[in-house]
């Protein structure tokens, strides 16, 4: 058998054992920087198949992490993942929210090529519906609330088999392979610790993906490449002001109500950029204590995003500058948090060639004759990518097509578990290709 033979029968042997690991990660979902359970079981494989492990502070950079819950709450979800069955030796890493793994393994000279998989659910109430699949399977998310609704349980899934793949194959590998198992992408606001901590320097090949529905006309198993998702920066917002009696002392109020609805108008009124597109969302906006008084604190969460990083760039700034002007007129102070972030991201061509070709005549997979799609939304991938580019290496960011019902981030999202395997396929025959001896 050569070696691509061997991964195809290798992932295929995986496939009770993948659909069994994603439903588990599924009923136990956990959101953004509370991957606590879920970190400690990959940590726990990777380290039973033999990988250099780095968890805890040494996967995100501590004060790099956006938009962490409090401790109180970070606490309550620790207590939470060691309730619900934990790896006992590897959740103690994750306590503070410091979730997320990387393991390592090394053969040798050769490249060195990181993989991303990103392992966090969203803040969404699961369907309990019969025709909804986890719900009739018994796989329905036990944490009301949390749902992974985005597929990030089948991406984690994914790299745990690439793992075991990868280490049975390990003789015919030339290099250094890293897997990151990235938490809190939702809101993009894990990548970039991860890439502040230095684990993106030196890689040569970065490769990441995420699942993407079936779409009507031609069907295809992958397109190697995705650009243009938008750059993107999140923010909380915060004025504060005095309270004072509506009726009798207005005058001693400093109103902070209307600073933020000052704001908002103007945000939405930002002059668009002539060179691409933008965009601006005012989400939430709660303010004030009582129909009697003067509102005394306002709290908005917004976005800004961009068609590049630049344009992202000009909201951002417009946006900060209405924000803070906005305090000045009403006597009003302002606090602005960044939340999250992201850069635009672009796969490299001849990245996306080798995949094309590993997929079509190793995988007998169907790939498009245009490599790459265009991506809607964020990513924070983007950083990891990004940083791997500046210094001369190749990334991309890979759309595996899946049949997908509900849409993503709905609370009837679910993907067919075929993506498993086929998954573990794509990653563990680039890897191979990219890694042999040359
Ligand atoms: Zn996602």
């Amino acid at each position: 058998m050569n070696v691509s033979e061997t991964i195809i029968s290798l992932a295929e042997s995986l496939e009770s054992e993948l659909i069994a690991q994603r439903r588990d990660f599924h009923k136990f979902a956990e959101s953004g920087w509370f991957e606590m359970r879920t970190s400690s079981i990959i940590a726990r494989k990777l380290t039973d198949l033999g990988y250099e492990v780095l968890v805890g502070e040494q996967v995100c950079k501590k004060d790099a992490r956006m938009g962490v819950a409090s401790e109180e709450v970070l606490e309550k979800q620790y207590q939470r993942a060691v309730a619900q069955g934990a790896d006992p030796e590897f959740v103690p890493f994750t306590r503070g929210g410091m979730t997320g793994v990387i393991g390592i393994l090394r053969c040798g000279e050769g490249p060195t090529v990181a993989l991303r998989f990103d392992i966090d659910a969203l803040g969404v109430f699961e369907s309990n519906e019969e025709d909804h699949l986890p719900a009739a399977e018994g796989f329905r998310s036990v944490n009301e609330g949390f749902m992974h609704a985005c597929g990030h349980d089948g991406h984690a899934t994914v790299g745990l088999g690439v793992a075991k793949v990868l280490m049975s194959i390990k003789d015919q590998l030339h290099g250094t392979v890293k897997l990151i198992f990235q938490p809190s992408e939702e809101g993009v606001r894990g990548a970039k610790s991860i890439v502040a901590n230095g684990h993106l320097d030196g890689v040569n090949y970065f490769l990441g993906s995420h699942v993407t529905p079936l779409f009507n006309g031609p069907h295809y198993d992958i397109h190697p490449g995705a650009y243009g998702s938008l750059a993107t920066c999140k923010y909380d917002v915060v004025y504060r002001g005095r309270a004072a009696h509506a009726g009798g002392s207005p005058h001693l109020g400093k109103n902070a109500m209307l600073a933020a609805a000052t704001a908002v108008l103007n945000l939405n009124a930002i002059p668009r950029h002539g060179a691409g597109s933008t965009r601006i969302n005012v989400g939430t906006l709660v303010a004030g204590s009582g129909r009697n008084v003067i509102a005394d604190e306002a709290k908005m969460e917004i976005e800004v995003r961009g068609g590049t990083t630049e344009l992202n760039n000009y909201m951002c700034e417009y946006a900060k500058r209405i924000l803070e002007s906005a305090a000045v007129m009403h006597d009003c102070t302002c606090e602005i948090r960044l939340m999250g972030a992201a850069d635009s991201l672009t796969s490299d061509l001849e990245l996306c060639r080798i995949v094309a070709d590993v997929c079509r005549d190793q995988l007998g997979m169907s790939v498009p004759e245009e490599l790459t799609i265009r991506s809607g939304g964020s990513e924070d991938v983007s950083y990891m990518m990004n940083r791997v580019q500046e210094q001369g290496g190749l990334a991309t960011f890979m759309r595996i097509r899946t049949k997908e019902v509900g849409g993503a981030h709905n609370r009837k999202f679910d993907f067919s578990e075929d993506f498993l395997v086929r998954g573990v396929k794509i990653f563990c025959a680039s890897v191979a290709h990219l890694m042999q001896e040359k």
